[in-house]
């Protein structure tokens, strides 16, 4: 599969310092980013011979040390004896499916598997640097013989799929959390509050889905592939549990407050945590944007918050007098 090669702006960023530019290493460079996949040495050194056949096996070797070192490419073990290299260049790391009939590997990543790995790695008191996990076993294509689509697409455009879709997903939640409990406050001003929400949570989903409209156009079948990114367990929790309960009724305007802040601050965490782990990609700045919204609706709610409390204790000091108005 090929890709857009990264502007020569971007990769001389990438470079490391003191390093010169040389025709060769470039040459090899921009064969290794047209190929999206997981190549070994040996597999460059053919895609280069087809194209230049004077470059030296030991060229191509170096350039690819190079490559890891400078965060261009990642060396993956997929147990055959010998190291593959993929993009690592605004490539999140992630897991593979590897399929024993035709060799080849499937990429993808989980939320829920990630989690479980801190919380297995944390009981165990042990710091984690990194996690491996392959799957082998027989890949679709080889078990049905129906061909799988082939055309170019990268694993940054399925990300930022992913992404829009799991912001997507949890900003409906969002906005039917607020609906309902705009629906339920009697107090005008807590009411205000929930509408003005729901409202800011559908306008941010219509910006959301008009994203999501551009990326589909840069792929007509984007939306066929096969998902790269399981996020289970946090789409269907952040808001739901709030929302239900919201639902079942016997919630006050406070309570309601204290939900919409409890819901928003796991949300913001969850999203901003996550976002940090992965390399430079569209996906991750659909990340830290929807956090960063998360965090302007939890500041909304606890000033909120923080006004009824105040509301609510005025009388009571209205009524005790100048005296406990000092302490105040
Ligand atoms: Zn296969
Ligand atoms: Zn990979």
């Amino acid at each position: 599969m090929t890709q857009t090669p990264p502007s020569t702006i971007e990769l001389d960023r990438l470079r490391p310092p003191g390093s010169k530019r040389s025709g060769k290493r470039e040459f090899i460079l921009n064969v290794f980013l047209r190929h999206e996949g997981h190549l070994s040495a040996d597999d460059l050194v053919e895609l280069i011979h087809r194209e230049d056949g004077r470059i030296s096996r030991a060229t191509v070797y170096r350039a690819l040390q190079w490559m890891v070192e400078a965060g261009i490419a990642r060396k993956v073990d997929f147990g055959e004896g010998r190291f593959r290299f993929e993009h690592s260049y605004r490539h999140p790391r992630h897991f593979h499916l590897i399929c024993k009939t035709c060799n080849r590997s499937f990429e993808f990543l989980s939320s829920d598997i990630e989690a479980l790995i801190e919380e297995v790695a944390a009981a165990r008191s042990f710091s984690a640097r990194q996690s491996v996990l392959q799957i082998y076993g027989t890949c679709e294509e080889c078990r049905t013989g129906r061909p799988a689509p082939t055309e170019p697409v990268t694993t940054e455009l399925l990300f930022a799929r992913d992404a829009l879709r799991i912001a997507i997903a949890t900003e409906r939640s969002g906005l039917e959390f607020y609906s309902r409990a705009a629906e339920m406050t009697r107090n005008a001003r807590g009411r205000t509050v929930f509408q003005n929400l729901a409202e800011e949570e559908r306008s941010h989903l219509s910006t959301l889905e008009n994203r999501y409209q551009r990326l589909l156009a840069q792929d007509p079948r984007l939306e066929s592939r096969p998902t790269f990114l399981f996020f289970k367990g946090a789409a269907n929790g952040l808001f739901a549990a709030g929302a239900e309960q919201i639902a079942r009724g016997g919630v006050n305007d406070r309570q309601a407050l204290m939900l919409g802040i409890r819901c928003e601050k796991a949300s913001h965490r969850f999203f901003k945590r996550y976002a940090e782990k992965f390399e430079d990609s569209e996906g991750k700045q659909v990340f830290l944007e929807f956090a960063s919204e998360e965090r302007a609706h939890l500041e909304l709610l606890i000033r909120e918050y923080r006004a009824l409390t105040r509301r609510r204790q005025a009388p009571a000091r209205r009524r005790t007098g100048r005296a406990s108005r000092a302490h105040a």
